[in-house]
């Protein structure tokens, strides 16, 4: 059962003397127009794929696969992952891939189709393949899947036993997507330096250092590039953002395993699926999740590093245009119970938030979410030591 191999289980692995690590893809193949090359190396891996798309991305797989695949004899059979990555679509795959007796699957859409599609392959312990259709998260290739509710709700997440067997980039697929996938996609991946550098910035394994370095190193080409690249699509800048947020993001995951994870910005994104649903995309409420978390910082902690961090990136939001609080994610005319009731899951036992070096109060936290945009205030900024070693954040 998925449950058995949740977030709880990931933790306790932390405390096994074994090291268990799944770095990345075993094959990546990028480029503009790639997907049309990609068969035979497909063919390497089953000759009976099963296809797991989203609706919008079922046309994409019968349209362009199905004729690249007929061309190398595979029989493949496509299917939407329905509702969400939740039980209910997970259970019905399950069954589509046995009466299909596929010997791969597919992922090809989102990152919910591909969630669905390594987790489906996870079970029934087949090789996976990734298409990511937008740059909107890394989980095109993280050994990673989140389970939600039919409703979009997040319920637990699951460690796969390793990341997919061949992750395919095509940037002509990729810029098919709405230009807001890519935005959200760096509101996921400039995440990565602020729970990372928080849950592991203090650790000195040469691993966790390597990625928590390259999640400030990402965090950095985020801020220098997003604006351009969102301006040109198609254009090489745009590339290496794109790179940035679908394989870059993963390197870090696979590389800082299960002592690098998700933090508050994370958590918080959890709890708001049970009020938000559909309404807004992971990235998004992600990229808010980190205001709140540096908000919490400054409140808890008086941390200045943290109140110069959320005022720049509330300029960098402001430029590429992810939400700045509950406004912008469509939640202004929430009611304070259900205010309450997302910050109550958010400080769920085994929520992530409880990687933070500090204890957060259920009010400190909703306080936390109502005032991501609040101006500086000097009378909560003191000297304290900063509970982050980003000493080089003040001066940028
Ligand atoms: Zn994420």
């Amino acid at each position: 059962m998925p449950n058995q191999l949740s977030t709880q289980t990931l933790s306790n692995q932390t405390s096994s003397p074994f090291l268990t690590l799944a770095v990345s893809p075993a094959k990546v193949i990028r480029g503009a127009g790639v997907l049309a090359s990609v068969a035979a190396e497909i063919a390497q891996l089953g000759t009976k794929p099963l296809i797991v798309a989203g609706n919008r991305t079922l046309n994409i797989s019968q349209e362009s696969l199905q004729p690249l695949f007929q061309a190398q004899q595979l029989q493949s059979l496509a299917a939407s992952y329905g509702a969400d990555c939740c039980e209910v679509s997970l259970k019905a795959l399950r069954k589509a891939a046995k009466e299909h007796k596929a010997d791969v699957i597919i992922g090809v859409g989102g990152g919910k189709a591909l969630d669905t599609a390594k987790l489906v392959a996870h079970q029934l312990q087949l090789p996976v393949v990734t298409i990511p259709t937008s740059a909107a998260t890394c989980a095109a290739w993280t050994a990673l899947s989140n389970v939600y509710s039919e409703t979009g709700a997040f319920l637990y997440d699951v460690a796969l036993s390793r990341c997919p067997d061949l992750l395919i980039l095509d940037y002509d697929l990729i810029q098919t997507a709405p230009q807001r996938t890519l935005v959200a996609g760096i509101g996921d991946a400039i995440a990565k330096w602020y729970e990372a550098s928080v849950s592991s910035g203090h650790l000195q394994q040469t691993l966790i250092i390597a990625a928590v370095q390259q999640a400030r190193i990402l965090r950095d080409i985020l801020l220098q590039k997003s604006a351009a690249a969102l301006q040109s699509p198609g254009s090489e800048v745009w590339q290496e953002v794109v790179d940035a947020t679908v394989l870059l993001a993963g390197v870090i995951g696979g590389l800082g395993g299960a002592q690098c994870r998700t933090v508050a910005a994370h958590a918080v994104h959890n709890g708001l699926t049970h009020i938000a649903g559909h309404t807004s995309i992971h990235g998004e409420k992600v990229a808010y999740g980190i205001l709140v978390q540096l908000r919490l910082e400054e409140m808890v902690l008086g941390n200045q590093l943290a109140t110069t961090a959320r005022q720049q990136l509330l300029k960098f939001y402001a430029e590429i245009g992810l939400p700045k609080n509950l406004a912008d994610l469509g939640l202004g005319n929430i009611t304070l119970s259900e205010l309450q009731t997302s910050a109550e899951i958010t400080l769920a036992p085994n929520s992530d938030i409880h990687r933070l070096p500090f204890k957060v109060a259920l009010e400190q936290l909703m306080a936390a979410m109502v005032s991501t945009t609040a101006p500086i205030d000097n009378r909560e900024v003191n000297n304290r030591v900063s509970t982050r070693a980003m000493s080089e954040e003040v001066t940028e």
